[in-house]
């Protein structure tokens, strides 16, 4: 079921929709939940979940094993953490949580065509996942869209669409083409943050449904952060676990408009000035769902921090000391726990769980260029 998160008017969801008919967009209900006990004996996906993600056939479920990524201990900046290793999702980033439920239901409500846009890993794991389930994707990206991206959503089947101008001109280009095809954008369809909450369900389940005290994540539009918020309120209503943990939206210092409506104590997010930032994955001025994410981070008791992108230059190499290679927005979130550790916020007693989005491979010429004093 879909709810408008405006109006308050309600969808079925039998039929294709992707907003409201007033314009905005549509929160998603699990219309039921997964049967705890069973979960020893299903492979380990993200769909050992499978009822709670709306898709009413098995037979229509596009898969490539995705999720159930390992939750790893380690220490950094002197603080035990587990770091949940997403970006091992086959496409190099957590984005496949989110994609690989939406293109399952796009399959299933009989679409065979799609447009999606996108700058990078959200466009990659569309075009993996909608060419592997014979549906024709068209993906919008900015012509200024780095080569390597580009090779990746192109390899995987779908038709590249490069466009002029803004990252806001390209959104315009694939909605005047969603006229004759679906648009299915990440930031957009319900069911894509449907398959984040997986990454609540996971968690607790690894932690053999002990809630943590805090998960730190980024937000960029916020669907993996209020999949796990949401996620975690499925998980509390089923009885499976019996608290929250306090959430932490990482930001980029370059853009942190979450960060602005949180310390100022808004209810919605103002308008800020944006700067460039190598976190180019959460950098995103106007997040649609601003709202929710600002309720989220109050209703767990939670905060919101930025890192510089110094921060991020600094803390990626010291997670790959420790074997854990991530592009540089991933390096972002755990950044952010020694400003949480000198501010007191997080003690040293704490169990924290940090979410690793995005692979290092993804980025390797910024890599290349940004450390290349360590191989030259
Ligand atoms: C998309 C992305 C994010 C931000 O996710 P949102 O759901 O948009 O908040 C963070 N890290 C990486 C690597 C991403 O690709
Ligand atoms: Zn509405």
């Amino acid at each position: 079921m879909f709810t408008c998160s405006a109006c308050g008017a309600k969808y079925n969801g039998q039929t294709p929709r992707w907003r409201c008919d007033c314009g905005h967009y549509l929160h998603f209900t699990s219309p039921g939940m997964f049967p705890k006990q069973e979960l020893k004996q299903r492979p380990p996906t993200l769909w050992r979940y499978f009822e709670a993600f709306g898709i009413a056939s098995r037979d229509n479920i596009v898969t490539m094993g995705e999720g159930y990524t390992p939750l790893v201990a380690t220490e950094i900046f002197g603080q035990e953490v587990f770091l949940k290793l997403d970006y091992l999702c086959p496409t190099g980033s957590f984005k496949d949580r989110g994609t690989t439920v939406m293109l399952s239901k796009i399959k299933e409500w009989g679409i065979d065509r799609i447009v999606e846009d996108s700058s990078g890993n959200a466009g990659a794991s569309v075009s993996a996942y909608a060419v592997r389930a014979g549906i024709q994707a068209d993906v919008y990206i900015p012509a200024y869209t780095s080569a390597g991206k580009a090779a990746q959503i192109a390899l995987y089947g779908a038709k590249l669409v490069r466009v002029p101008g803004t990252r806001e001109d390209t959104t315009r280009a694939a909605l005047a083409a969603a006229e004759n095809a679906f648009y299915a954008s990440h930031n957009w369809n319900p069911h894509f943050v449907a398959g984040l909450k997986s990454l609540a369900y996971e968690i607790a389940e690894q932690l053999d449904w002990e809630t943590p005290d805090w998960i730190v994540a980024p937000v960029g539009g916020g669907s993996l952060f209020l999949g796990l918020y949401e996620g975690w309120r499925d998980l509390m209503d089923a009885g499976y676990v019996t608290k929250f943990p306090r959430l932490v939206a990482v930001q980029a210092s370059n853009c942190a408009p979450i960060y602005a409506g949180w310390s100022q104590n808004l209810d919605d997010v103002p308008a800020i000035e944006k700067k460039a930032t190598a976190a180019e994955g959460i950098s995103i001025a106007q997040p649609v769902k601003g709202k929710d994410i600002l309720k989220a981070i109050r209703a767990t008791e939670g905060v919101a921090c930025t890192v510089t992108d110094e921060e991020i230059w600094d803390t990626l190499p010291l997670l790959a000391h420790r074997g854990f290679y991530v592009e540089p927005t991933s390096a972002a979130t755990p950044a952010a726990i020694k400003k949480l550790k000198a501010q007191g916020i997080i003690k040293d007693t704490d169990k924290v769980v940090v979410e690793l989005t995005g692979f290092g491979l993804k980025a390797t010429d910024k890599l290349i260029e940004h450390y290349s004093h360590l191989f030259s």
